[in-house]
């Protein structure tokens, strides 16, 4: 192997080092870095160099110190590297910009019914172009732009042929590459929405991820690991609530997407989710019936779900800041159904609210560049 290879290879591992140690442990001086990493001092300042050039890195205020030099600990710039989510749903595209920190610098929603049709596409691209010009965001320091949308995908390249989509009929990736004129990763919103609450929130724990938003879709977070299951896992939209019920997209009928999701709420409402809620706290009374068998079947949902998987259960997508709102009323229906007692404190609502599944699309970029 050539030598000058071998030793920029290291240079870059070492730097790798230090970013990611930064990123896990907040800022340290030079000499805490050095016994951390086993490296020596002059080594670390000639990194600490080359990361400042780059802008990764810089120094922060001096410490306290009794007595001597005080010591300036080293920082990671969250701003210099930026990644942007864009979460794909039936009747909006939402658009976060997100640093390393990592924190929403900026997010957008903007109404857009899906089609799948290139000019559909083409209008995405335009309004990430636009998003990025009224961010000022300076290309070279954007990491990725990650897409989420409400479909099965594996391994956040392609839609299984043999999967239907559930809501994205005729989803065709082959389209977004040709609009976007190069491969687009593509995740799954539920997955992606979880590792928002996992990455974003800094929530390690096991956890069930039960996503609201125009179907019903899930993740699973056990060993602290995104469970992926062989091709796609945690479809809680298709659990059957209730026999011979509503039809589903799916073909079945009774399933929880077909009761809980916002479609299914507007389609029974006959108005827009924000017009429901500012009638059903007028007082509206066929409202109220309405929501009354959303929180029942949405309490049998996550009852079931913790009887299996004996975790918290974290409500998120766009339906989560309503829930919200009703959280004691859903707790209460959940503490009723639960055979072990009359505890439901392990219902939550995630994080980022409707923006979780953009969140998450953007911190993959953070994540690789970070690891
Ligand atoms: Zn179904």
């Amino acid at each position: 192997m050539n030598r000058a290879a071998t030793n920029k290879e290291v240079r870059i591992n070492n730097q790798k080092n230090i970013v990611n140690t930064l990123f896990r442990y907040g800022p340290m001086t030079k000499q805490e870095l050095s016994v951390r990493l086993n490296l020596s001092l002059p080594t670390i300042s000639v990194i600490y160099k080359d990361l400042a050039a780059k802008g990764l890195v810089a120094h922060g205020e001096k410490l306290e110190s009794t007595g001597g030099r005080r010591p300036s600990p080293i920082m990671l710039v969250f701003d210099a590297r930026l990644s942007i989510g864009v979460g794909i749903s039936t009747n909006h595209v939402r658009l976060v910009l997100v640093n390393l920190g990592p924190t929403i610098l900026n997010a957008q929603k903007h109404t857009l019914t899906y089609s799948g049709t290139v000019e559909y596409w083409q209008k995405v691209k335009q309004l990430i172009h636009n998003f990025i010009e009224e961010n000022k965001v300076d290309q070279s320091i954007l990491l990725g732009v990650g897409f989420s949308v409400q479909a099965p995908i594996k391994s956040g390249a392609a839609v299984l042929p043999s999967s239907r989509p559930v809501d994205m009929t005729g989803f065709e990736p082959e389209i977004l590459n040709q609009v976007f004129e190069g491969p687009v990763a593509i995740y799954n919103n539920a997955k992606m929405a979880c590792l928002a609450q996992v990455w974003g929130a800094g929530e390690e724990d096991d956890m069930v991820y039960l996503m609201l938003s125009g179907g019903v879709g899930g993740a699973i977070i056990t060993d602290h690991r995104l469970l992926r299951g062989e091709s796609k896992n945690a479809e809680f939209g298709h659990m059957i609530v209730r026999e011979n019920g509503r039809p589903c997209s799916c073909g079945q009928r009774g399933c929880l997407g077909a009761y809980c999701s916002t479609r299914a709420l507007q389609e029974r409402a006959g108005v827009t989710i924000e017009d429901f809620f500012k009638e059903l706290e007028a007082g509206n009374p066929s409202f109220h019936s309405i929501w009354d068998e959303y929180l029942d079947v949405l309490a049998l949902a996550v009852r079931n779900l913790y009887m299996i998987f004996d975790t918290d259960i974290i409500i998120g997508g766009e339906m989560s800041e309503h829930v919200a709102a009703y959280l004691d009323q859903l707790r209460q229906r959940v503490a009723r159904l639960n055979p072990f007692g009359s505890q439901s404190g392990f219902v939550r609502i995630g994080s980022f609210g409707e923006y979780d599944s953009a969140f998450g699309a953007a911190l993959l970029h953070n994540d690789r560049f970070l690891s």
